[in-house]
């Protein structure tokens, strides 16, 4: 253990005993010790008590916390500050511009304990508005928390993609053929690096241009005289690109667009795929798979799970697409945390070619969205009874709600509000932190309630932000087919939440999923882009992809679940 290390767990317990309100006295002493430390040329693992307290600013408790640490490499002070602590609680020690005391009033105040709600707050104006913030220090932690988030080494799919796409527009400039690879293109929740390969004769030329970009790094070491590896500056993401010589861009393409074991699998033929596209360097990707005997899979699932066997029963042609959906049924207005009005949204959606659109506001447990009070369910449904008079018969707003899972599992509303609406997305936002048990219990209980129609974002997962509970998927998947829930892909690339794994599973049992944008903006439907992507990763066909019924077909839906309860 080093210097630095020891040092960095002192500051880091006096940051959280100052967080969470520890005494004043013992803060200090933690700090003092820290800052003298960190000038000390003593290696501190070989120091005893009586030297480590004769150093400046070093008193007996602290000396004994130090030798706890060289002894056992950590600090049950620490131990127990950390515990107490949410993760997203302590990310914001990262961010510039605010301390402990700014911390715990956003986490104590405020209830802010996700990074990704300080950033919503921070949007909305919320944060100025905090004595002792103002309009600075909240643009402050907006430039600092994007800064972050393009630093964890991880992008999100959206970000990932937008970072794609600006270097695909530079690179087909340059070069003759140019194609988005790797886990960008396979359409990965989480992406780690971001991959092309460019068509070139000249590798030595291509990788002068490459450097040319004064927003480009290479990483000499990383690199090979074929693969250009390096940053994008302002983004910890790697950044690969592979170069191939005209007659071997198909090979290469393909090799890096699929996982290993996906190129292992071996066809009629007896070649396994890699064999044969190396065999065959200039044939596409469906050449590659008619020589090799196998049908062909689109590079999202190509991902060496069950595709073949997913093969046997579908075709590609089979994968639901933008061009299926045919409504969006969960979103937000004005009437709870949305930022367009409802008419807004709804006309949107219309402009957009869609059939319907589901209005889907919170539940009055969630007072800080502003969840509907009954009256002004009532309110909303005027305006939508008045909305849809206008419209016509080709479009429609249909009358849903996101209610609140409670604690025990029970919905926000009583049944007679419940029966107002055409459908119920049930969602989980509060008491978050659950054990396995009691979240799939909670889900089932809610599950079962018959005025539930679909299961929104069911484990709550913010990704590369929060972990989301942990829940026994077969059994939650089960109860929905048991039921017949529909189970949301939450298309934020927030969320993505059923995870694509477990598409295939719902599907088997019978389970349809809706690909729902969650949209708090006119702008937000658009990431239901995210959500056929992954949805497509999973497997998920047109016909059992809930918002690809037609308004006629929905309709007939919703009145016949309604006629069951
Ligand atoms: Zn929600
Ligand atoms: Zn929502």
């Amino acid at each position: 253990m080093s210097n630095t290390e020891i040092i960095d767990i002192l500051e880091l317990t006096a940051k959280l005993m100052e967080l969470h309100d520890g005494d004043a006295f013992k803060i200090k002493s933690f700090q003092t010790a820290a800052f003298n430390l960190d000038k000390t040329s003593e290696d501190l693992t070989k120091l005893s008590f009586p030297e480590l307290i004769k150093l400046p600013g070093v008193g007996k408790a602290v000396a004994g916390k130090v030798l706890q640490i060289v002894e056992t490499g950590r600090l049950q002070d620490l131990d127990d500050l950390l515990a107490q602590t949410p993760e997203g609680v302590l990310q914001m020690f990262r961010i510039k511009g605010i301390g402990a005391k700014k911390i715990r009033m956003l986490w104590r105040e405020l209830g802010i304990d996700t990074i990704r709600d300080l950033r919503l707050a921070c949007e909305s104006g919320e944060i100025a508005r905090i004595k002792g913030f103002g309009e600075k220090t909240q643009q402050a932690i907006l430039d600092s928390l994007v800064f972050l988030e393009n630093q964890t080494g991880k992008l999100r799919m959206d970000k990932a993609e937008a970072l794609a796409n600006m270097l695909l527009d530079v690179f087909e400039k340059e070069f003759s053929r140019v194609e988005i690879t790797g886990q960008v293109r396979q359409k990965a929740e989480e992406v780690e690096t971001v991959q092309f390969v460019i068509s070139t004769a000249n590798p030595v030329a291509a990788f002068a241009f490459l450097n040319s970009l004064s927003y480009l790094e290479q990483n000499v070491i990383e690199s090979t005289p074929f693969v250009w590896r390096g940053q994008a500056s302002g983004y910890e993401v790697m950044l690969e690109i592979v170069t191939a010589a005209p007659g071997q861009f198909e090979s290469q393409l393909f090799i890096h667009s699929a996982a290993e074991k996906h190129l292992a699998t071996t066809g009629s033929t007896g070649w396994t795929l890699l064999q044969t596209s190396m065999a065959f360097p200039a044939e596409a990707e469906e050449a590659v798979y008619q020589r090799a005997g196998l049908p062909y899979v689109v590079p999202e699932m190509r991902e060496g799970n069950h595709e073949f066997v997913w093969s046997q029963n579908h075709s590609p042609n089979d994968l639901v697409t933008w061009d299926a959906l045919r409504g969006i049924l969960h979103n937000h207005s004005t009437y709870s945390d949305g930022k367009h009005s409802l008419e807004q949204m709804a006309t949107y959606c219309r402009e957009l070619g869609f059939q319907y659109f589901g209005i889907a506001d919170h539940s009055q447990t969630a007072s800080y969205a502003h969840g509907l009070e009954p009256y002004r369910i009532r309110q909303q449904h005027e305006e939508i009874d008045r909305l849809n008079e206008q419209f016509g018969g080709s479009f429609r707003i249909l009358k849903g709600i996101e209610s609140d899972i409670l604690g025990d599992g029970s919905l926000d509303y009583d049944d007679e509000i419940l029966a107002s609406f055409d459908y119920v997305v049930a969602s989980v936002h509060s008491n978050l932190s659950m054990t396995s048990e009691k979240a799939t219990a909670r889900l089932i209980s809610a599950i079962q309630n018959p005025y539930t129609t679909i299961l929104g974002h069911p484990t709550g997962r913010l990704l590369l932000a929060r972990a989301g509970y942990p829940i026994d998927y077969k059994a939650v998947i089960d109860a929905c087919a048991e039921r017949g829930v529909v189970i949301e892909i939450n298309a934020s690339p927030w969320r993505l939440d059923i995870d694509w794994r477990w598409i295939q599973y719902a599907i088997s049992k019978g389970v349809m999923l809706s690909i729902n944008p969650d949209a708090h903006e006119m702008a937000g439907f658009h990431d239901m882009h995210y959500g056929v992507g992954v949805a497509r990763k999973g497997g998920l066909t047109k016909n059992m992809t809930f918002n690809a019924l037609t308004l006629k077909e929905m309709e007939t839906y919703l009145q016949s679940r309604r006629q069951r309860i």
